[in-house]
C-alpha cells in the first residue's frame, strides 16, 4: 500500500512539525495562520509569480508610473520626521541603477532592510534630489531564491513567516511526496475532455513553475478541482432530492395552454419559448420542479408563468402565484387576469358540461369578510383555479383542492421556511415551483449560488421596446437639466418617478456649500422640488414610513393620472408598474449598487414612449472615475451590468452566509473562472448520474468529505 501515489487525506494527516526547517516556534507560527497539515501548507498559493525576466530594471523605471523591480539592498537609515514620525530610507539597486525607497511610520523597515536582501518593490517612481524614489511601496521579500519565476507568499509580519520559509517548506512537502506521487481521483475520460495537467504535475508547478504559462496551465488544473468538488455536492443534492420527493406529472401539451398562447396579442420571444419548453420538461417529469427564472424586469416573466400554472390547471390541479407584498399581488393579479381575460378551460369533450370560464382569485389581508371566505371555500372544493396572493398564500388556513403549480415571484424573499410549509400544503406530493427572479446574478454565479435548483434565463426583451436613455448628471449644471427633462415629459402627458436614498433630514446635515454630499431626504427633496424646480407640477411623497392606508392613496393616484411626479424612497424597487411613467431622477446615485439603480430604471422604459434615467451625483472633486455609473449609462442588459458587478465588487457579496461551505475555493475564482464553473458543473452531472453516491468512485467521495464543510456533505451520507 506504501507505494500507493499519496491522496489529500493523507497528506492531512502529516503534521506540518515534521517537515525539515519547521521547529516549535515556526509550527506554532504556522498555526496561527490556519496551517496544520502538509496538506494545509501545499494548498497555501503563492499570491503572485514575479518573473525575473519580465520585470523592469532600474535603469528603465520611469517617473510618473507604477512598477515593479527586482532588488538588492544597498543601505539603510532611520531618522525621525516632524511629528516625530520615522522615516526609514533605504538605496537599492540592480546593477542597472540605483533606487530610494521611503517609507513613513513603518520603523520596523529599518531591520527587515538588512543590506544584501533580494526584494521585489512595487510601486510609483517619482524623482526626488535629482534620483529615483518609491515611496511606501509593495514590498516582498524574496530572500535568495534563484528561480527565474519567484512565487511570492502570503506572509505574515505578525505571525514572522516569510515568503522563502514557506517556500522552503513548501519544495521540501513536494519532494518528499514525489516518489509516491500524488494520487488523482478526478475520472480519466474528464481530465482528457478537458485537457487538464495530471493533478501531482500541477501541484508542484503552482509552487516552482518554469513559465507563467505552466503555471497558468496548473492553475487551470486545481482550480477545476475545488469548483468540481464544489458542482459534485451540489449537484449530488439536487439528484438526492429528485429521488426522494414524489411529484406530479403535468399534461404539457394541452388544449388551455394552447387556447392561451393562441389567444396572445403577440408573439412568444425566443428566450419564452426555451424557457417555457425548459419548464415544461420538469412539469412532465415525475420529480418536482425546483427551478428559478432569471429575467430582467420587462423581459415577459409573467407569460412564462402563467404558462405553468395553466398546464397544471388543465390537469385538473391548481396554481398559485405568490408576491412579496400585498401591492405587488395585486398588481399580478390585475395583469393575469387581463392576460387571461375570457379563457375557458376545455372539458375535452368528455363532460356533459360545456367549457367553463377559467377562475382567477386574489388573497390578500386586504380580502376580508365573506369575500375571504367564499374565496377560501372555492379554493378548497377546486373551484378556483389560479389563486394570487402574498407569502400567507401557504400559511394555515388556505387550503387547495389539488395544488399542483406554485410560482414565487422575487426570490430573496422566499426561504426555506415556506419551501417546508409548501410541501406539507400538498400532502404527500410536492407541487413544482418556479421561483422567478428579476435581479439577475450571473450565469457561473447563479450555478455555484443556486447549485441544487436549475436556472432558466430569459435574456432578451420583447421586440419593440425603446431602450432607457441613462444619463449621470454630475453636478448642479446638469442636475438642472434633469428637472427641465421632467418638466418636458410632463408637458408632454407624461409622469415621473424621483427616487431618493433616505426618508429622513440626516445627521450630516451642513450648510458648507462644500458639503454638497449632502444626503437628499424624500421629505425634504419633496418641499424643495414643490417649492422650487418642480413648481406647478401635481407632486406625491411616497415612503416606507407612511401608513399603508396613504401609500396604496398615493400609488392609486400617481397610477391614475392625478400626479404628476412621484417623489419617493426605494420602496417603488420592487415591481411597481405606470406605463405613463417616463422619466426617472435618482438622486444620490453614487448611493447605490449597480443592481439597485438597474432595479429603480426598472420602473420606466415599460410603455410605448421613449424613457430616460437621469443619475444625479454632487460634482467630483477629483477625477476619481465610477465605473458604476459609467456602466449604468453604457448598458440597459441586467445580465451584462450583473457581470461588470461581479467584477467589481468581486464574489463576496454573492458567497454570503448561504454558502459557507464553499470555502474550499482558495484558487478558483467565480469571477475569473466563468468558463471552469460551466465545465465543472457538465463534468459533476455526467459523473454524478453514472454514479449517483459515487460508490464507483470512493477517492473522489472522500475528497468531498475532506474538504467541503459538514453541512454541504450531510446529505452525502443518506444516499
Ligand atoms: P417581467 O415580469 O419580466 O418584468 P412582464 O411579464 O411584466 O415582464 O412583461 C412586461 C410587458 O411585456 C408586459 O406588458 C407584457 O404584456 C409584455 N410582453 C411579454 N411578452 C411579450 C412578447 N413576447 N412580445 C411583446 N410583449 C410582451
Ligand atoms: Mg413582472
Amino acid at each position: 500500500m506504501a507505494d500507493a501515489p499519496i491522496t489529500l487525506r493523507e497528506l492531512s494527516e502529516i503534521d506540518v512539525g515534521r517537515l525539515r526547517g519547521v521547529g516549535e516556534r515556526k509550527r506554532a507560527a504556522l498555526a496561527s495562520v490556519g496551517i496544520d497539515t502538509v496538506l494545509d501548507l501545499v494548498t497555501t498559493y503563492p499570491r503572485r509569480w514575479v518573473d525575473r525576466t519580465n520585470e523592469a530594471r532600474v535603469a528603465d523605471l520611469v517617473t510618473g508610473l507604477e512598477a515593479l523591480v527586482l532588488v538588492e539592498v544597498r543601505s539603510v537609515h532611520k531618522r525621525m520626521g516632524r511629528n516625530r514620525r520615522a522615516i526609514v530610507e533605504a538605496v537599492v539597486g540592480d546593477g542597472t541603477g540605483r533606487l530610494h525607497a521611503v517609507f513613513f511610520n513603518q520603523p520596523w523597515r529599518e531591520r527587515q532592510f538588512t543590506p544584501g536582501l533580494q526584494v521585489a518593490l512595487f510601486g510609483k517612481v517619482d524623482s526626488y534630489r535629482g534620483g529615483l524614489q518609491m515611496t511606501n511601496p509593495v514590498v516582498d521579500l524574496i530572500g535568495d531564491r534563484t528561480g527565474r519565476i519567484v512565487p511570492i507568499y502570503p506572509q505574515s509580519e505578525k505571525a514572522q513567516l516569510s515568503t522563502w520559509e514557506l517556500a522552503g517548506w513548501v519544495e521540501n512537502a513536494l519532494e518528499r511526496s514525489r516518489p509516491r506521487g500524488l494520487a488523482d481521483p478526478v475520472p480519466a475520460s474528464v481530465r482528457q475532455r478537458l485537457g487538464l495537467v495530471d493533478r501531482g504535475a500541477a501541484l508542484t508547478t503552482i509552487h516552482l513553475p518554469e513559465s507563467i504559462a505552466a503555471k497558468e496551465r496548473a492553475r487551470r488544473r486545481l482550480a477545476f478541482d475545488e469548483l468540481l468538488r464544489v458542482q459534485l455536492a451540489l449537484v449530488m443534492r439536487k439528484r438526492a432530492l429528485e429521488r426522494e420527493s414524489i411529484g406530479l406529472r403535468h399534461a404539457i401539451d394541452g388544449e388551455l395552454v394552447r387556447r392561451f398562447h393562441a389567444a396572445m396579442p403577440f408573439a412568444l420571444t425566443s428566450a419564452q419559448l426555451r424557457t417555457i419548453a425548459e419548464i415544461d420538461e420538469d412539469l412532465a417529469a415525475p420529480h418536482p420542479m425546483h427551478r428559478l427564472l432569471q429575467g430582467d424586469v420587462g423581459s415577459g416573466k409573467t407569460v412564462v408563468a402563467v404558462t405553468a400554472m395553466l398546464a397544471a390547471v388543465q390537469g385538473g390541479h391548481q396554481g398559485a402565484l405568490m408576491a412579496p407584498t400585498e401591492v405587488l399581488a395585486e398588481q399580478h393579479y390585475g395583469s393575469v387576469t387581463a392576460l387571461l381575460g375570457g379563457l375557458e378551460v376545455p372539458t375535452n369533450g368528455t363532460s356533459l358540461f360545456a367549457d367553463r370560464p377559467l377562475r382567477v382569485a386574489l388573497l390578500t389581508n386586504r380580502v376580508t369578510g365573506t369575500e375571504r371566505k367564499r374565496v377560501l371555500a372555492d379554493l378548497a372544493g377546486g373551484e378556483v383555479d389560479i389563486l394570487i396572493g402574498t407569502h400567507a398564500l401557504i400559511q394555515e388556513g388556505v387550503e387547495f383542492h389539488r395544488l399542483g403549480v406554485v410560482v414565487v415571484d422575487e426570490q430573496h424573499r422566499f426561504g426555506v421556511e415556506q419551501r417546508a410549509a409548501l410541501r406539507d400544503k400538498a400532502g404527500g406530493t410536492v407541487p413544482d415551483v418556479l421561483v422567478m427572479t428579476a435581479t439577475p446574478i450571473p450565469r457561473t454565479a447563479a450555478m455555484t449560488v443556486y447549485g441544487d435548483l436549475d436556472v432558466s434565463v430569459l435574456d432578451e426583451l420583447p421586440p419593440g421596446r425603446t431602450p432607457i436613455v441613462t444619463r449621470w448628471a454630475e453636478g448642479p449644471l446638469l442636475e438642472a437639466e434633469s428637472w427641465a427633462a421632467v418638466r418636458s415629459e410632463v408637458a408632454a402627458g407624461r409622469q415621473a418617478y424621483i427616487v431618493c436614498p433616505l426618508i429622513s433630514p440626516s445627521e450630516s446635515r451642513s450648510d458648507t456649500a462644500s458639503e454638497k454630499l449632502e444626503v437628499a431626504s424624500a421629505e425634504e427633496t419633496y418641499r424643495r422640488l414643490a417649492g422650487d424646480e418642480l413648481a406647478g407640477l401635481r407632486l406625491g411623497l411616497l415612503h416606507g414610513r407612511l401608513p399603508a392606508k396613504d401609500k396604496e392613496a398615493t400609488m392609486g393616484e400617481f397610477r391614475a393620472g392625478l400626479l404628476d411626479v412621484l417623489v419617493a424612497t426605494t420602496v417603488i424597487e420592487v415591481g411597481v408598474d405606470v406605463a405613463n411613467a417616463t422619466v426617472m431622477v435618482i438622486l444620490d446615485a453614487d448611493r447605490f449598487g449597480i443592481a439597485q439603480l438597474h432595479q429603480l430604471r426598472g420602473r420606466v422604459g415599460r410603455g410605448v414612449h421613449e424613457s430616460q434615467c437621469w443619475l444625479v451625483t454632487g460634482q467630483r472633486t477629483d477625477d476619481v472615475p465610477n465605473p458604476r455609473l459609467e456602466a449604468l449609462v453604457a448598458s440597459t442588459d441586467g445580465f451584462e451590468l450583473a457581470e461588470i458587478d461581479l467584477d467589481l465588487r468581486g464574489e463576496g457579496t454573492l458567497m454570503s452566509s448561504a454558502q459557507k461551505g464553499r470555502s474550499d475555493l482558495r484558487l478558483a475564482s467565480l469571477r475569473r473562472d466563468r468558463e471552469l464553473v460551466r465545465l465543472a458543473r457538465d463534468a459533476a452531472f455526467d459523473i454524478v448520474d453514472a454514479d449517483p453516491v459515487l460508490a464507483a468512485n470512493p477517492a473522489l467521495l472522500d475528497e468531498l468529505h475532506l474538504l467541503l464543510t459538514a453541512e454541504d456533505t450531510e446529505f452525502l451520507t443518506r444516499s
